[in-house]
């Protein structure tokens, strides 16, 4: 038995209603990014079962908080400064925020799950007062040690009464790529209710829930991401906070994100022509449909049978399969495909800390990059698929053998 079948639908995270359809059962799985150690490998792994649900009512798809916070928070010592893309995509928002809301020495940005400062030093270099509240110590005290002032904790409605009882209140709130990792979704927004000043702005970034389901993108499922969301969803979240969305942008972050600017119900800030053309757009594509949600199931067991049917031919031909990027989601995938060392001989990284491990799961090696030049492979399966051009092109090299990429999502694809 694979553990007992809960006799009760759990409920929602964020309206309460039972959870009674399933989007999509990833089986159990080892927690995708914790990477395991050579001295490890024979040890048994924990794993936990990866199951998103989705809300008939609210439309939240959420995954069954099963992991101990702990174990999830124990590999959380992850610095955003060490990403260059992600610091310039910081740079940009602080220029484009301090023009649009003429922020200057009387104002005051508060970002919530500020890491290591990445985003608030650039306001800091435009003088302009910050707040960053982290609950990692270590990443929180590298951020002090740049001139960001932080406070160390989780945030919620008790954090934000606190710090605005010390005088705190916001011009702009950033919260980037933290709403997903939130248990309690409710008390976390309730938080920016009470820090954002009247007319204040707050910007929230997620990985936009239409492109998982458009796209396929169930790899983007782990343990870690309690919650993934539509633009309807944050509205209604928003609503029961007396907040409401009022201007949207897309972009191409994590596959397809979305950064919603918010602010209070009664603030002046007109609703835009792009919140408007994006309700209809997730309107058109079934995101209030609860078949819509049902349509991934099909689409995942078919991207399951194409990579193991290419991986089961490439071994019968004699053909030599390498695989390109350790990241979470090559994990979700593998392990929910059953793939493993016999099928992809190794995985290479350009990150220094995961080389010499071995994926959790599947247990393939991770070597560094310039192992493929000497394995020679006839197949690179790139397993971060929102970043095949770049890759296609930092491995142009594997030409000279006649090497050929290979994607596996949406569905399997071989490129020339
Ligand atoms: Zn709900």
């Amino acid at each position: 038995m694979n553990g007992a079948m809960p006799d009760a639908a759990p409920s929602c995270r964020c309206c309460g209603a039972r959870l009674t359809e399933t989007f999509i059962d990833l089986g159990r799985q080892p927690l995708a990014n914790s990477y395991v150690p050579v001295e490890r490998l024979g040890q048994a792994e924990p794993a936990y079962p990866l199951l998103a649900r989705v809300c008939g009512e609210c439309f939240l798809v959420q995954v069954d908080a099963v992991v101990p916070a702990e174990e999830i928070f124990s590999d959380y010592a992850y610095f955003s400064s060490y990403s260059k893309g992600w610091v310039e995509h910081a740079r940009r928002y602080a220029e484009a925020m301090i023009s649009r809301l003429g922020l200057d020495g009387a104002s005051k940005v508060i970002e919530i799950a500020s890491n290591d400062g990445y985003l608030l030093r650039h306001f800091v270099a435009a003088g302009i007062p910050v707040l960053g509240v982290e609950p990692a110590a270590n990443v929180a005290c590298a951020a002090q040690a740049l001139g960001v002032r932080t406070h160390i904790g989780f945030f919620g409605a008790q954090t934000a009464r606190q710090l605005k009882v010390q005088g705190h209140s916001a011009d702009l709130m950033a919260a980037n790529n933290v709403l997903a990792h939130v248990p309690d979704i409710n008390d976390f927004v309730a938080g920016f209710t009470i820090l954002l000043k009247p007319e204040g702005l707050w910007t929230i970034e997620f990985p936009h829930l239409m492109n998982l389901v458009q796209q396929a993108q169930f790899d983007t499922i782990y343990h870690e991401h309690y919650s993934y969301f539509s633009l309807g969803t944050v509205e209604r979240i928003l609503a029961a906070h007396h907040l409401r969305a009022f201007d949207v942008e897309e972009l191409p972050t994590h596959g397809g994100s979305l950064r919603v600017y918010a602010c209070h119900l009664l603030a002046s800030h007109e609703t835009t022509d792009a919140l408007l053309a994006l309700r209809e757009r997730e309107d058109a594509a079934g995101m209030e449909n609860i078949d819509t949600y049902r349509g991934l199931r099909p689409r995942a067991e078919t991207a399951r049978r194409e990579l193991l049917d290419f991986l089961d031919q490439a071994g019968r031909e004699g053909k030599k399969v390498a695989a390109y990027g350790a990241a979470a989601k090559g994990n979700t995938l593998l392990n929910f495909c059953g793939v493993t060392a016999r099928q992809i001989e190794f995985v290479a990284d350009s990150n220094p800390h995961k080389q010499g491990n071995y994926l959790p799961g599947s247990h393939i090696p991770i070597r560094a990059p310039e192992a493929i030049f000497t394995a020679r492979p006839d197949y690179v399966l790139i397993l971060p698929w929102n970043l095949a051009d770049e890759i296609r092109t930092e491995l142009a090299g594997i030409n000279e053998w006649g090497g050929k990429f290979a994607v596996p999502i949406p569905s399997l694809r071989i490129l020339d």
